[in-house]
């Protein structure tokens, strides 16, 4: 099972003349739908540019209540008269049952899970049943954690009320990380869900992974890299005026010039050795952001104890850390003395963070 298989499932969505073959598939369009203009406007001119599958959500899951949460059913017809004069094909997100009966009612050609939704088994189940009896597509993002059987979950979950055509799309996750990307890619889980379903095509949705413009093209070589089926990215005829995620949409001409970046598997240098790295990279920061809250404890003590008298260092503590230290290292088969060393330092540091408070008094 390879590309063959994911080319002939990608042409199985729409029908084989939908998606280029020689390039990423690609699904585009606003984060929202704004008017029946914007969204017209945005189907001419993504159809311009040979894409030919529009994106625009019409409820918007908003992290915070008040904000804009989308026109909903009127931005539906919105999208119906798009379709109607351009022949673009349409779908949105739903997070309902209702809003799943509706996208059906409205003849949507594919519809989308967000982040927020694929987390809760119970939407999943209720959106499953809503959809059932029509293979229509739909588009799995991962949860907002890093949850692979969760994600997994929900697509083994669509599949017993017979959808068969899912697809699970990377937009990163929300760990907490400052500054870069507003969402960590975690490249690694695509792999491993992959590896669990070979013949499945998978799309990156590089918009919300970067959060801004300017990060798109890191985050679309990547993906070009790794060798993803499909794209789907938020695209909008005017960005400045974006109601929603305006920093990470870009015009349809801009989105062109983004696509041609897109690397030749051919010529691309993609190896294991480029698998290995970026999996150690991911590692890596996970071990920089425990080294942070490691080191904002050792702050808090350091404070506590200069405000009680105590002494920065106590040869029993560190002792006994050491040897605690030695049996867990060994338990998880890590090398003992990389373990030692490595928190010698740590504890050097750890000490000297508190000396500096007790200097600074
Ligand atoms: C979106 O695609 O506009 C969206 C809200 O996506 P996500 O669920 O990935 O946040
Ligand atoms: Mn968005």
């Amino acid at each position: 099972m390879g590309k063959k298989d994911r080319k002939d499932f990608l042409d199985s969505l729409f029908g084989p003349n939908i998606f280029p073959h020689t390039r990423p598939a690609v699904i585009a369009g606003p984060c929202s739908a704004e008017s029946e203009e914007q969204v017209l406007r945005s189907a001419r001119e993504l159809l311009a540019i040979g894409i030919k599958v529009l994106r625009a959500g019409v409820w918007k899951p908003r992290t915070l209540p008040g904000g804009f949460e989308g026109y909903r059913e009127t931005a539906l017809g919105w999208l119906t008269a798009a379709k109607e004069k351009t022949g673009i094909l349409i779908g949105t997100e739903i997070a309902t049952a209702e809003q799943a009966r509706l996208a059906l009612e409205h003849h949507l050609d594919f519809v989308w899970i967000g982040a927020r939704t694929t987390t809760s088994p119970f939407a999943i189940e209720e959106i499953g049943h809503a959809l059932s009896g029509h293979d229509i597509p739909i588009f799995l993002k991962n949860p907002i954690a890093p949850d692979l059987a969760l994600w997994h979950g929900a697509l083994l979950r669509l599949s017993r009320y017979g959808h068969t055509k899912v697809i699970p799309v990377l937009r990163g996750f929300r760990l907490g990380d400052k500054g870069g990307l507003r969402n960590s890619p975690l490249w690694y889980l695509m792999r491993e869900f992959r590896a669990l379903n070979p013949s499945v095509p998978v799309f990156c949705d590089p918009s919300h992974i970067a959060g801004r413009a300017d990060l798109l093209p890191e985050v679309i070589r990547e993906a070009s890299l790794q060798d993803y089926d499909g794209l789907m990215i938020e695209s909008h005829p005017t960005p400045h005026t974006a109601l929603t995620d305006a920093e990470q949409q870009v015009t349809p001409q801009k989105l062109r010039e983004l696509l041609s970046a897109w690397a030749d598997p051919l010529t691309s240098h993609h190896t294991p050795l480029y698998d290995f790295r970026q999996h150690l990279r991911v590692i890596d920061d996970e071990l920089i952001r425990l080294v942070a809250e490691r080191e904002q404890i050792s702050l808090q003590i350091g404070k506590w104890k200069q405000e009680n008298g105590v002494e920065s260092f106590q040869s029993t503590q560190n002792e006994q850390m050491e040897e605690d230290r030695h049996t867990y290292a060994l338990q998880h088969g890590a090398d003992t003395k990389l373990v030692k060393a490595l928190f010698r330092l740590i504890h050097q540091d750890s000490v000297a963070i508190q000396d500096h408070i007790k200097k600074n008094r």
